[in-house]
């Protein structure tokens, strides 16, 4: 008898220390579906920022060959994707530059069948997407919990970004103070690790095909460049969910982020280039002069290097 109510006793506890654990405050409410894009984010069908892209998106035929696509200058960052010919295409300039796909390089994972693995993941313009996945072993050198406010309190991984971010991210948040916007860190970086259990977790769910409509593949996540975060307001109403595209946040952040090197990297109506939903959320970081360019140009970072729709057949 008596061992039965200790057992109880036990089972108890450890369903309250288990549910302790998910006392994640509010943030950590959206938290869960943006980072993982966690199937169950209810209503909000994007919730899944981290890439709850959208798969079956249909081709943009020949929308990325972008006839905007900015021409060739040097600050063309590097074509991190491109192997052999980085040089050459500094040198080459103008239309070279640009004009090749960012990707023929080498077989990334074998599944995907275009997957390429990215040769300078380091670039703060590292093109990191459904199609170009960061090699096996990349973890960004300059990790740093940029000083601002997040929904959460704790120093964990996701409240990291890679310096450059991280300083240019304080300059973007005490400007929207300013404005009288108070903004809030959602999540931001990612380990391989961490996108792999994440991933793998939805996959024993949902089967594989089902669980890569709403999450990344590991290596896939543009959380894992350190140079990704999903912002909110610091009330964290609508964190990582469609309802944020119609925040005075939301509106300030459009307006702003590129002046301190941010874009909205999955902007609406540019589903079957990016090959994500519209995510007023996710920030990532390019750097100002690219950031002002490409908000200027109302491009993507795919348009940007001329790179092959994810969303291509
Ligand atoms: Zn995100």
């Amino acid at each position: 008898m008596s061992k039965m109510t200790t057992m109880s006793a036990l089972l108890l506890a450890l369903t309250l220390a288990i549910a302790g654990c998910g006392n994640e405050a509010p943030g950590e409410i959206a938290s869960p579906p943006a980072e993982s894009g966690g199937p169950s984010s209810g209503a909000a069908s994007s919730a899944g920022d981290p890439h709850s892209g959208r798969s079956d998106a249909t081709p943009a035929s020949g929308s990325a060959a972008a006839p905007n696509a900015p021409t060739g200058r040097d600050a063309a960052p590097d074509k991190q994707n491109e192997p052999a010919d980085d040089g050459a295409n500094k040198t080459t300039g103008k239309t070279a530059d640009k004009s090749q796909p960012v990707n023929q390089g080498n077989d990334a994972s074998g599944k995907d069948k275009e997957m390429q693995v990215v040769a300078k993941p380091e670039s703060i313009t590292a093109l990191v997407n459904k199609q170009n996945a960061l090699p096996d072993n990349y973890k960004p050198s300059d990790l740093v919990y940029p000083d601002v406010p997040f929904l959460f309190k704790e120093k964990i991984e996701k409240r990291m970004l890679r310096k450059e971010a991280a300083e240019a991210l304080e300059k973007l948040f005490a400007a929207a103070k300013e404005d009288g916007v108070a903004l809030a860190g959602v999540s931001a970086y990612r380990s391989r690790a961490t996108q792999k259990a994440l991933f793998e977790r939805y996959v024993k769910k949902d089967g594989e095909a089902k669980a890569r409509t709403y999450s990344a593949v590991p290596g896939t996540s543009e959380h894992e460049t350190g140079l990704a975060i999903d912002v909110s307001g610091s009330d964290g109403k609508c964190a990582a969910s469609d309802c944020f595209a119609d925040t005075k946040e939301a509106e300030w952040l459009a307006e702003h982020a590129p002046e301190y090197g941010f874009i909205i990297r999955y902007p609406k109506g540019k589903e079957n280039i990016t090959g994500y939903q519209y995510e007023p959320w996710h920030l990532r970081y390019v750097g100002v002069e690219i950031a002002k360019e490409m908000a200027a140009k109302g491009i993507t970072l795919e348009e940007y290097f001329d790179a092959v729709p994810v969303s291509q057949p």
